[in-house]
């Protein structure tokens, strides 16, 4: 049974950035990766991102991104520059590692916990960003704590027995108790934040201890911006990443 997990969502084909997730998951003792989905997408290492995740033995969920990189949706839905990256992937990706993705559940339970990359009740588009989403949410799941990512933002949210909601946006280093509430955690986006904290995001959860630990990463961002440029993918979204947007 796994005792430290780490969880990391949105890592969009940053490699440079999911290296140094791994790495420092390792120094922090954890014994196994979940990934909540959006593994390639708008990054330029989508094969190189899939394989590491699978030879860490990753838990993957499918997301937005990686369904219509994969021809599993269009891009109808996505704006200008994601469709724009969606396309890109979509050339570039291996078959074996199209036919992986092709293989994720939207929803998956691991450790008692549950998985989805948006909301139980839209796993591919929905953020959990607010009241009614949460509700949405919360009325679905079937356990007590459960994982989403695609905010790319670091997240606690608890249900009151009333049904209202409290959340905390944790910072790097804290650890957060989940305490008795029904509770949804979101890790951040390992590739790609959008808080403003340019660091890669994750979180370690300790299963037995009912306690999410969140972290930031300095990683190689130079390198990914520079991968993206050689790879014709939009300025934009190379430029972004400095700003954690
Ligand atoms: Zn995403």
């Amino acid at each position: 049974m796994a005792v430290r997990v780490a969880v990391l969502s949105d890592v969009h084909a940053n490699l440079a950035a999911l290296d140094a997730v791994l790495a420092h998951a390792r120094e922090h003792a954890v014994d196994a990766v979940w990934s909540l989905g959006d593994m390639v997408g708008y990054g330029p290492r989508p094969n190189e991102v899939l394989a590491r995740l699978r030879d860490a033995g990753a838990r993957c969920l499918l997301g937005n991104h990686d369904a219509a990189a994969a021809g599993i949706i269009t891009t109808e839905l996505f704006n200008t520059l994601a469709a724009e990256a969606a396309e890109w992937t979509a050339r570039v990706l291996l078959e074996d590692q199209r036919s992986f993705l092709r293989s994720l559940p939207r929803v998956a339970t691991a450790e008692g916990v549950t998985l989805v990359h948006g909301t139980l009740h839209d796993p591919l588009w929905e953020y959990l960003i607010s009241t009614d989403a949460a509700r949405r949410h919360f009325a679905l799941a079937q356990t007590r704590v459960s994982f989403v990512g695609h905010t790319h933002i670091p997240l606690v949210v608890w249900r009151d027995e009333g049904g209202s909601f409290e959340s905390i946006q944790p910072g790097d280093g804290e650890t957060i108790d989940l305490g008795e509430r029904a509770v949804c955690v979101n890790p951040g986006g390992a590739g790609q934040p959008r808080d403003g904290d340019p660091r890669a995001a994750y979180a370690v959860f300790q299963a037995s201890q009912n306690r999410v630990e969140f972290y930031r990463v300095v990683y190689d961002m130079g390198e990914t911006q520079r991968q993206m440029r050689l790879s014709g993918l939009p300025d934009a979204l190379a430029a972004r990443l400095a700003h954690g947007r």
